[in-house]
């Protein structure tokens, strides 16, 4: 099923991340992760594509088939367009069709200071516009409640935004977040650029110290006080740290859902422990949603 139909079906969409292990690894490190997180029902699960363009692109392929394929649930192919050819970009995507993968988050990628070594993209409204001739594609954006970390500040984002939203993209993810007030401000001013298609909000549960470092610097997300003050209390105590922020990540959940949002997609980390408390905490309430007549 396109992504895009569970919109229209659903009041409520809830999804997972997860990611191809490194190349060093073998890819059937994850298969596990994959089975246990399929028992839990997502409407879709969406599988990373490698950094900067690179590593495990026929990874995220095989992923995504195994998830469609094997599990039956719905699976959603990132790409990334810098460092690549259209006739890269044209491969991969033949590749997903004949494994039955329609759904794309269609991306740009991180520049991370390095030269783009892609003459064809620059920005990922370019990937979207060559994929949405492509035909009977769903397509996925990023978006970024805070800004994207490139931008000068939200509202120039937000117009470029819509530049993707204009160039095809059926829906829009979010950037993980921690305050939710910044996600409704953004809500408000996407809609008021008419910004119209679904968006759901990108949650990651913080279950170790590392994690909060490496999130904040790379995301620049905003971290609330009662965040921090959390964090900092269970910082030398694994057990109490992931409790504290799977708890932080279901009251984010609970506001979120009851305030009316369009879906939530909960970065995993690969974790299925995490995942399942998580989704453990909030069935009933998005149950509960999606019983409501559309
Ligand atoms: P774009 O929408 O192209 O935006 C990039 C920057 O350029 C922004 O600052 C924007 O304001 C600016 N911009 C856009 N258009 C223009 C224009 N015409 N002129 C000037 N400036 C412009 N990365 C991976 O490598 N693999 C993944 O699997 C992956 N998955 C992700 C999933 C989600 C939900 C999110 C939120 C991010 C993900 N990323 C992933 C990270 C993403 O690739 C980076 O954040 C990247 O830097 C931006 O990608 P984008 O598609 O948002 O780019």
């Amino acid at each position: 099923m396109l992504i895009k139909d569970l919109f229209k079906q659903k009041r409520m969409v809830f999804s997972f991340e997860i990611f191809p292990p490194k190349l060093t690894s073998p890819i059937e490190t994850v298969y596990k992760t994959i089975e246990e997180l399929a028992v839990l029902n997502p409407d879709y699960i969406s599988v990373t594509y490698g950094a900067g363009g690179s590593v495990n692109n026929n990874r995220t392929c095989e992923l995504s088939s195994l998830v469609k394929n094997k599990y039956g649930i719905e699976a959603l192919a990132h790409l990334t367009c810098i460092n690549s050819s259209e006739d890269k970009i044209n491969k991969i995507v033949e590749n997903l069709n004949k494994n039955n993968i329609k759904n794309i988050l269609a991306l740009r990628g991180d520049v991370n200071g390095e030269e783009n070594g892609s003459d064809r993209y620059n920005y990922a409204f370019e990937l979207i516009k060559h994929l949405r001739d492509k035909g009977n594609l769903c397509l996925g954006a990023a978006c970024y409640p805070e800004g994207h970390v490139q931008s000068d500040n939200l509202d120039n984002d937000i117009l470029y935004l819509k530049n993707k939203v204009d160039a095809g993209a059926d829906f829009l993810v979010s950037q993980l977040f921690f305050d939710n007030n910044l996600y409704y401000n953004f809500l408000d001013k996407a809609a008021s650029k008419n910004i119209n298609i679904p968006i759901q909000a990108g949650i990651m549960p913080v279950t170790n110290k590392k994690q909060i470092e490496r999130i904040a610097s790379l995301s620049g997300a905003y971290l609330p006080q009662k965040f921090i003050k959390i964090m900092d209390k269970y910082e030398h105590n694994k057990e109490a740290l992931r409790d504290a922020g799977i708890a932080y990540a279901v009251e984010q959940i609970v506001d979120l859902v009851s305030s009316g949002v369009s879906g939530i997609h909960l970065y995993t980390m690969n974790n299925p422990y995490v995942a399942k408390k998580i989704t453990n905490s909030i069935e009933s309430l998005i149950n509960h949603i999606n019983e409501e007549a559309i």
